[in-house]
């Protein structure tokens, strides 16, 4: 089967790799250049959005920024999974809470903001502090502000006017203004749906974050009945949707209560692991939801904890040294804080798999790394 992506990063790239033993071909459609391309070699086809399109057995995508117009000619090719619906909800705030709310599902309480006067109501209405969020264009912490005390409030107004007066955006831009979490942690789930219906969920990710951006996350086994309460939410959103395909789900756990924070309608960075860790990779049981294949097991076959690499085009080989420790690079040039790849190692116990993290956290130096060493100390603490 033909399967083409919207986006060209590194999850069609991986896509692409986890498709190739079921011979499942995959090319990505780039949005910024308008190209249609390998996603690993990066060979340009001659085609246009609307020839590959049509050659496609299955569309689908990678990212939830996909621009209108592109997403029109998905949809219409009745190809386009997930649909168009799910995309959207994943690009606009707005929407994405009125779909969290239609499925029911806990989320921080939230106004949206699109004036000085509504922006005043929701200070009233949500009470301080509040985390204000661009409702488009918004990822990895961008676009965001926090409003502690209302003696900022008029500073806080006026920087996000001139940023939704200097957005250049086809749409409206607006702020969803969200009352702040006191989260106890960020975890995660992704799982998949099929088109009769059917869920897969891989265990609850552990999510650690540096200034917004993921930086490691950790998979070993959770409690049932708080992986059973993300798998409801999970559930509600899919069908909800009626979706088909990896969707993850991003949370706040506040004492064993679990808030949905955002969705991405896509493999998603905390599912990295999977590669490793699970029984069958996300990206593959992407490609099999949208193909129409059976989904593969979700099991954790062993503890895992990913490392992105930010930034930086190279890491000491001697990570390849360690036992169950694996590098993927993306194969991108390198920009401050850019996704460039990411590292997944294993234990075959908790215990084992915290003394390995110390290992390698050993070999990334703190200036490419934040955080990293203090991540292995917690893990260590936990499990050692
Ligand atoms: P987001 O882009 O919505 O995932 O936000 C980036 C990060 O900001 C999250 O991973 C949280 O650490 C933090 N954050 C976002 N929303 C809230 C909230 N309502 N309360 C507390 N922290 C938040």
């Amino acid at each position: 089967m033909n399967v083409l992506v919207m986006g060209a990063g590194q999850l069609a790239r991986m896509m692409a790799l986890a498709g190739a033993p079921l011979n499942l071909k995959v090319s990505a459609y780039d949005v910024n250049s308008a190209k249609v391309q390998h996603p690993v070699t990066g060979e340009v086809y001659p085609l246009t959005l609307e020839q590959a399109v049509a050659a496609a057995d299955v569309v689908t995508s990678e990212f939830e920024h996909i621009p209108y117009p592109v997403q029109d000619v998905c949809q219409a090719s009745g190809k386009f999974l997930p649909d168009s619906r799910a995309i959207k909800a994943g690009g606009d705030r707005r929407q994405e809470k009125a779909l969290l709310d239609a499925a029911g599902v806990a989320n921080a309480g939230y106004r949206i903001v699109a004036t000085e006067a509504e922006f005043y109501a929701a200070i009233d209405a949500l009470g301080l502090p509040l985390v204000l969020k661009s409702a488009l264009a918004g990822y990895d912490g961008k676009g965001q502000w926090r409003l502690k005390t209302n003696q900022d409030a008029a500073a806080s107004w006026a920087d996000i006017e001139s940023f939704m007066a200097g957005a250049d955006h086809a749409l409206p831009q607006a702020i969803v203004a969200e009352q702040f979490v006191r989260f106890d942690r960020e975890v995660s789930l992704v799982g998949a749906r099929n088109a009769n219906g059917d869920t897969v969920v891989y265990p609850l990710t552990e999510n650690h974050h540096v200034n917004g951006v993921l930086s490691v996350s950790v998979a070993v086994e959770t409690s049932a009945a708080l992986q059973q309460q993300a798998k409801q939410m999970f559930d509600a959103v899919a069908n909800e949707l009626n979706y088909v395909g990896v969707l993850a789900l991003e949370f706040f756990q506040v004492g064993d209560q679990l808030l949905v924070n955002e969705i991405a309608p896509r493999v998603h960075n905390s599912g990295h692991w999977t590669q490793q860790g699970a029984d069958t990779c996300q990206f593959e049981n992407h490609l099999r939801a949208v193909c129409g294949l059976p989904l593969g097991s979700t099991a954790l076959v062993r503890p895992t904890v990913m490392v992105n690499i930010l930034g930086t085009d190279s890491v000491d080989p001697a990570v390849l040294n360690l036992p169950s420790c694996h590098l993927h690079w993306y194969g991108k040039s390198k920009r401050a804080g850019r996704k460039m790849g990411h590292i997944n190692i294993c234990g075959s116990d908790n215990r084992e798999l915290a003394a390995r993290f110390q290992a390698l956290a050993a070999l990334l130096p703190a200036a490419d790394f934040a955080e990293v060493q203090a991540m292995a100390d917690l893990l260590q603490q936990r499990f050692g």
